[in-house]
């Protein structure tokens, strides 16, 4: 039992020094010391260690600050390799992806008809395909995938475009490719993508991340952790009515967000084949354009304006496709949000545009499996099925 206690507090610690090296580009022992409480001693020690298993590697002196020169420590990024995927509605993206987030080989295959049993195909192909790629080691698969999700079983409860239902696809994943998998809905995986390696974010901060693409989500994160909610739905915004008597919806119900403020119902509203096309109608002054858009773009105030109300976070990345209309439709969602709630409680949120697009979700999706523990950068000696 106490040996248990001893084991559970070096690996608590381990991941407390890990967590703070990936937290900068580079930090001495004594930084480290000072930001996680722990002793000089136990810092040095863990840091040897890090530094034997090839995770972390120092990268020169920093500044003196009285006495001896600091000798600086920074993640050895390319020392072990995530994969991630990103399910899009249209196409499945791959990526290898490196510890500090860098994108080295990318794979993608489009999505022709929804087929579960073919999608999931596509999925072991994709990841087949990266892992012939040969770059070693990987040590876990993440995954972004539309749809209501159980991260914590991996389980699809249900992705009306893949044709998923109750799908345990991180088991599945897992048995095949003997490595750790994490499932995660894509706008969820898209928020951890902008938090973790979108602009500059302290690593507790609050954050709400949309996602407005043919379909629309959201990621809430607290304390700089997800939060998935009691059913694992939290942000799915998409499907909250918004205007009862409006267009009937994929998922059954009138006048959710999705069928007003999303690429696919401008789109349609405007009766075109592509966002491409709206865009230009909207850029020379086309009324029902205008219309169209600003009309989006005030209902998805309203919804952020509730966000707001209920969670009071100050930070908000927009991200997707309808990101593309730029400053005109940005300032309009921020014109109605900041009408639909207290000016007290608007008056400190920021609406920004996020900074990664599609890589986003990849990201997200991957950095999952690093951010609450570290543990499976240790597991080389177990992964018999990567060669
Ligand atoms: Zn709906």
């Amino acid at each position: 039992m106490k040996k248990a206690t001893r084991q559970h507090t070096k690996q608590h610690n381990r991941n407390l020094v890990l967590r703070t090296i990936f937290a900068h580009d580079s930090v001495s022992r004594a930084e480290i010391a000072r930001v996680t409480h722990l002793t000089r001693t136990t810092v040095s020690e863990i840091v040897s260690a890090l530094l034997e298993e090839g995770l972390v590697e120092e990268v020169g002196v920093g500044e003196s600050i009285g006495g001896k020169s600091p000798i600086l420590l920074s993640i050895a990024a390319d020392s072990r390799y995530l994969i991630g995927l990103n399910l899009a509605r249209d196409k499945f993206i791959g990526a290898i992806v490196n510890l500090r987030g860098e994108i080295s080989e990318t794979v993608e295959a489009p999505v022709l008809d929804n087929n579960g049993e073919k999608a999931l195909d596509l999925v072991f192909k994709l990841i087949d395909k990266l892992l012939k790629k040969r770059i070693k080691p990987i040590v876990g698969i993440g995954i972004g995938t539309p749809g209501l999700v159980n991260t914590r079983e991996g389980i699809v409860v249900n992705a009306v475009n893949l044709d998923w239902r109750d799908l345990p696809l991180g088991q599945m994943l897992e048995k095949k490719y003997k490595l750790p998998v994490s499932v995660l809905n894509d706008s969820q995986a898209t928020a951890i993508g902008e938090f973790v390696y979108g602009s500059e974010h302290t690593s507790d901060e609050n954050l709400i991340v949309i996602n407005m693409k043919h379909g629309i989500g959201s990621g809430i994160l607290i304390n700089g952790r997800l939060f998935q909610g009691d059913g694992g739905g939290a942000g799915e915004i998409g499907h909250v009515v918004v205007q009862g008597n409006n267009e009937l919806c994929s998922c059954g119900k009138r006048g959710c967000l999705e069928t007003i403020s999303s690429a696919r119902a401008v789109i349609k509203k405007m009766d075109f084949n592509s966002l491409d096309q709206v865009q230009e109608a909207f850029d020379s002054g086309n009324k029902n354009a205008v219309r169209v858009v600003s009309s989006a773009a005030y209902h998805l105030g309203m919804v952020l304006a509730n966000l707001i109300g209920t969670l009071n976070i100050h930070r908000i990345v927009l991200t997707g496709d309808m990101t593309q209309f730029g400053p005109v439709w940005l300032n309009a969602v921020s014109d109605a949000m900041r009408n639909a709630v207290l000016a007290r409680m608007s008056e400190y949120t920021q609406l920004e545009l996020g900074a990664l697009d599609y890589r986003a979700c990849i990201l997200g999706a991957s950095a999952y499996l690093l951010l609450d523990d570290y543990s499976l950068l240790f597991t080389l000696e177990n992964n018999h099925g990567i060669n």
